[in-house]
């Protein structure tokens, strides 16, 4: 993987032709304070060391460790994200290597508003061999996360994870909706996801939901699909990690961040 719109960028960085490069990475779907902020870093340090930097700051951590460190069950984990970025898909990919690593995850779609979004979800758990909660169009999304959790409560290596609603815009009821989710779960990860393809608007996504829920970690979907890269230096800005980056369709395509394989794509 190679993207050549940052490494032509970076090129033009290293010659000083500042306005050259601001174009080009603001092309590539980087956000203007990061432009701004690796222009400004650059000044008086090497560029490969202020994006590795950078990148650092993604590497995903050790699910499994994490999950056993939680201390007790259900661990709870709800994902959000916009419409169409590939939310359901990586819940169920997050699923399947949960199931590998010997946890009992329940899935629970607590959208109840997009028509076939439960069916989506409920289809997974049947495929992947999991029990799910039963959900109906129009429910409260908190009490049926709520019940997921009660129902798993004490069950060793138990995990619950939760599909919520989402919309093209992030208007007030879903974030309202969010909020009463994350106040009645109580979940130990909240996780943003977000399509690699959204360029600049990924930092109106993240700042929406941040505001609203508080987001821990993000899985960045649809990278096979991507030859601009700027997503991962626009979500360095706030310090989280990836826990996944999403690398096609089948269950298998969940990968880890590491920043020395990332960073060769945008300098070498
Ligand atoms: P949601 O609305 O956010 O729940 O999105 P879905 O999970 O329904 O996914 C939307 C579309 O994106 C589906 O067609 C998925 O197959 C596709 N998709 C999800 N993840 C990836 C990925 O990593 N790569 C590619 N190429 N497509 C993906």
């Amino acid at each position: 993987m190679v993207f050549e719109g940052i490494k032509k960028a970076f090129a033009k960085l290293r010659e000083h032709k500042d306005d050259e490069a601001r174009q080009l990475l603001l092309e590539a779907g980087v956000a203007l304070e990061v432009v701004e902020q690796i222009q400004l870093e650059a000044k008086d340090r090497e560029l490969s060391d202020v994006i590795y930097e950078r990148l650092k700051l993604l590497e995903s951590p050790d699910l499994e460790a994490m999950i056993n460190q939680g201390r007790s069950w259900p661990y709870v984990m709800v994902f959000f994200g916009v419409n169409g970025v590939g939310k359901t898909t990586a819940v169920a990919k997050v699923c399947k290597l949960l199931v590998l690593k010997g946890f009992k995850p329940t899935l629970v779609p607590a959208d109840t508003y997009r028509a076939g979004a439960i069916e989506q979800l409920t289809a997974h758990a049947t495929k992947l061999g999991v029990p799910f909660v039963q959900s109906r169009y129009g429910a409260d999304p908190a009490s049926i996360a709520y019940e997921a959790k009660k129902t798993n409560m004490g069950k060793e290596n138990s995990v619950v994870l939760i599909d919520t609603a989402g919309r093209v815009e992030m208007d007030k009821n879903l974030m309202d909706q969010m909020k009463k989710i994350v106040r009645v779960a109580q979940p130990n990860l909240k996780v943003l996801v977000v399509d690699a393809l959204t360029g600049n608007a990924v930092i109106r996504q993240v700042e929406g939901y941040d505001q609203a829920v508080g987001v821990d970690a993000f899985i960045v979907t649809k990278v096979d699909a991507d030859n601009k890269g700027g997503v991962f230096l626009s979500l360095s800005k706030y310090k989280r990690p990836v826990l996944f980056v999403s690398n096609g369709q089948d269950y298998d395509s969940l990968q880890p961040f590491r920043a020395k394989e990332w960073i060769g794509a945008y300098l070498q």
